[in-house]
């Protein structure tokens, strides 16, 4: 590396580590950030100079001590750029736009089971609310765009390889979505939902010192985000938290993915409600994303749920999906589908009942900040002062 490009690569770090300690410390002085970076006043006024004409900061009043003359505080710019972000999942399509000072400024939900319509459909749809999501950004400039589906996606490209749950084909979702919203807008990145849902409790679910954990959330499909040393880890292939399509029976039900006694088939939503016995083609009707959970004794024609058969069975053998899942780690594709050795990409999903819960869009914009000041990497990959 040369000198002068070496000078702007530490610029640009040094950018991503003053914007970390603003957005960690709320409205604070400069001085502050240079006792709390290690970095001289002179290099922190600076580049709060150059992120201020970005218009990623803001004046953020004065602070002081009791002695001496107060200074003037910075803070993120709640006016400045905004991520949106989009979900697309079993059976809700939702949007949201958050400013950099994490307000929510936009959300729209749609409920819908898109098991049942064509996935060109789906994507109308939800290039149609990125669409609106940038509308309602109004004046402030959408700084980028992120996408959850509920799928496998690969680390190297981002594609989907596969939503068993959907029953979607291997698709460029990105280009997909950045082709439906026009070429001039910011291009759609796709991660996999629980990845982004793992990556929402790390950096809003107020611990950050909890750096080392597995969030598993569970819907209609059952995933999983790792997390370790405070980065999401994917795995060689990018699917680390493909824990949903584990075999956790032998003769369990069939799942989507054509397998056997895949653990959504054990512990997701649809598995829960049989178990309970309740109707299982109840639609988007039995929950919203507010997530109430309607009366059993309100179905029409039942009384009190009841236990199936199935559910005076013994539970899942919990280590066992978890050792065949920590191998797909490491292993690719033909694993995953190893673990569901009947998967068939022409397998047509039923009509079965939805309920809507945690919402992955909340961590896409977070992942969508992108911005020339350091770099274009995402503001996840802004390096931490040490
Ligand atoms: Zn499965």
């Amino acid at each position: 590396m040369t000198g002068p490009v070496r000078q702007q690569a530490m610029r640009e770090n040094n950018l991503g580590v003053v914007l970390r300690s603003i957005a960690e410390h709320g409205a604070v002085s400069r001085a502050a950030i240079a006792a709390a970076t290690g970095l001289t006043k002179a290099t922190v006024s600076s580049l709060v100079d150059e992120l201020d004409r970005a218009g990623l900061v803001a004046d953020g009043g004065a602070v002081g001590n009791v002695v001496g003359r107060p200074g003037q505080a910075v803070r993120l710019n709640p006016d400045g750029p905004v991520g949106v972000g989009l979900e697309i999942n079993i059976d809700y399509l939702v949007c949201c736009v958050v400013d950099l000072a994490g307000h929510q400024r936009h959300l729209e939900v749609r409920l819908a089971d898109n098991r049942t319509r064509p996935h060109g459909e789906v994507l109308d749809e939800a290039a149609e609310l990125l669409a609106q999501g940038m509308r309602a950004a109004g004046r402030q400039p959408v700084a980028g765009l992120v996408a959850a589906v509920p799928g496998l996606v690969t680390a190297q490209r981002g594609a989907l390889v596969a939503a068993p749950n959907l029953d979607w084909p291997e698709l460029e979702v990105a280009e997909e979505l950045t082709r439906r919203i026009g070429r001039s807008s910011p291009v759609v990145s796709v991660q996999n939902e629980a990845n982004l849902a793992a990556l929402g409790e790390f950096w809003f679910g107020g611990k950050p010192e909890l750096a080392d954990f597995i969030h598993v959330s569970g819907e209609i499909g059952i995933g999983a985000g790792v997390v370790v040393a405070g980065e999401l880890f994917r795995g060689r292939h990018g699917f680390a938290g493909e824990l949903g399509h584990v075999m956790v029976s032998v003769d369990g039900e069939r799942c989507r993915c054509g397998a056997l006694g895949c653990l959504e088939q054990v512990a997701g939503q649809e598995a829960i409600l049989r178990a309970a016995g309740l109707p299982t083609t109840t639609g988007t009707s039995l929950g919203t994303p507010e997530g109430r959970w309607p009366s059993s004794s309100n179905w029409p024609g039942r009384g009190s749920p009841r236990p199936s058969r199935r559910s005076s069975r013994p539970g899942p053998r919990w280590a066992w999906p978890w050792r065949a899942w920590s191998t797909c780690w490491t292993r690719p594709l033909s694993c995953w589908a190893a673990c569901s050795p009947s998967w068939r990409p022409g397998w047509r999903g039923r009509s079965a009942p939805n309920w809507t819960g945690g919402c992955s869009a909340r961590a896409g914009p977070i992942c969508a900040w992108r911005c020339p000041g350091w770099g274009g990497r995402p503001l996840c990959a802004a390096p931490r002062a040490r």
